[in-house]
């Protein structure tokens, strides 16, 4: 169920209705909007008599939902989420670009990165300490002697963090060195671990499931909102088809079928969702072309002896040619979509 206020309520009749929802041992989510705020409700598992808010004062409507989704929906906030990661927006007006290695394999290859990432305008710089890997015996991250490298990127370069966290306890650490958590398509059904994620302060940068519906991956964020985080960055990163041309078949169709369902930002990972360094700044072009809110890149000053997906890794001149076509893209594209 979803309480909508008036927009002239006042943050105490607000309160009031929040109170009156926990009193009946439910949860209450305020989202304000920019004309008025509404209440979505979680907690129940029988449907919730709405008589009940009706009348309270402040109330303008309460509307029964029948989709499964409950706060990442547009009917609960019709305007984007723009997610602030220290003064750097994703979902906003600007385009996001998070770049950076796959995984951070040593203090000279990241610095490098992180230098060549920042000068070409990147905000957010992305590398993994601890990495999923599908065989036990590849590289699996530099583990807990990566964080000193990150946080020296943080404070030199000014970049924002983001990493992946890949159980609860990897969550524990990088919330305290990162400023977004990501979380794997191999982790977006681990239920646990995105529970944890939705009880954190930090943004979450969710990826899509390696075979995830867009169904699926709209519910697993729906249980971070539900935990009380609602700064989810939804990121598209291809999923598993019948495709041999590619690593992944990136879906770009996604980020309309969300626009429409969601006000949560989208990002694209076109490297992911390739596999491979040719098809990188393509892609990132047509996400810009279909609305997605900024992109994630992977890019390496040594690719060809990176310890973990050199293949789809761009050079940095070859990120720096990147940004100007995206750029030149958003500035088109902006006349077709409507902030
Ligand atoms: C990554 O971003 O390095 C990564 C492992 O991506 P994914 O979870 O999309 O496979
Ligand atoms: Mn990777």
């Amino acid at each position: 169920m979803l309480i909508v206020m008036k927009a002239a309520a006042t943050p105490a009749e607000v309160d009031a209705v929040l109170e009156t929802v926990r009193a009946i041992g439910l949860r209450p989510h305020p989202l304000p909007g920019a004309t008025r705020t509404a209440i979505g409700i979680t907690g129940n598992t029988a449907a919730i008599d709405g008589r009940r808010f009706e009348h309270l004062a402040g109330v303008a409507e309460v509307i029964r939902v029948t989709k499964p989704y409950k706060l990442i929906t547009l009917d609960l906030r019709p305007e984007k989420t723009v997610v602030d990661v220290a003064g750097a927006k994703i979902g906003g007006a600007e385009f996001a670009i998070i770049a950076g290695p796959c995984a951070i394999e040593s203090r000279d290859q990241a610095i490098a990165v992180a230098q060549a990432v920042c000068k070409s305008g990147a905000r957010f710089f992305r590398g993994g300490v601890y990495k999923p890997r599908t065989s036990p015996y590849t590289f699996q991250g530099l583990g807990d002697k990566g964080w000193d490298i990150l946080r020296e990127i943080r404070e030199s370069f000014g970049l924002r963090i983001v990493t992946e966290a890949i159980d609860e306890s990897s969550l524990d650490t990088v919330e305290r060195y990162a400023d977004v958590i990501q979380i794997g398509a191999r982790n977006m059904q681990n239920f646990s671990l995105i529970k944890r994620a939705g009880r954190s302060k930090l943004p979450v940068l969710l990826k899509r499931g390696i075979a995830a519906t867009l169904e699926e991956w709209l519910l697993a964020a729906e249980y971070i909102m539900a935990e009380g985080n609602y700064n989810v960055i939804l990121c598209e990163r291809g999923v598993r088809t019948f495709a041999q041309h590619t690593r992944n078949t990136l879906d770009l169709a996604a980020v309309p079928a969300i626009r429409r369902i969601s006000h949560l930002p989208v990002i694209v990972d076109p490297s992911h969702g390739s596999g491979n360094t040719y098809m990188v700044t393509p892609l990132a072009r047509a996400a810009v072309g279909v609305g997605a809110d900024g992109l994630m890149v992977e890019v390496h000053n040594q690719r060809d002896i990176a310890l973990s997906d050199g293949a789809q890794a761009l050079t940095p001149e070859e990120y720096a040619e990147l940004v100007q076509q995206v750029n030149a893209m958003h500035e088109l594209t902006r006349r077709f979509t409507p902030a």
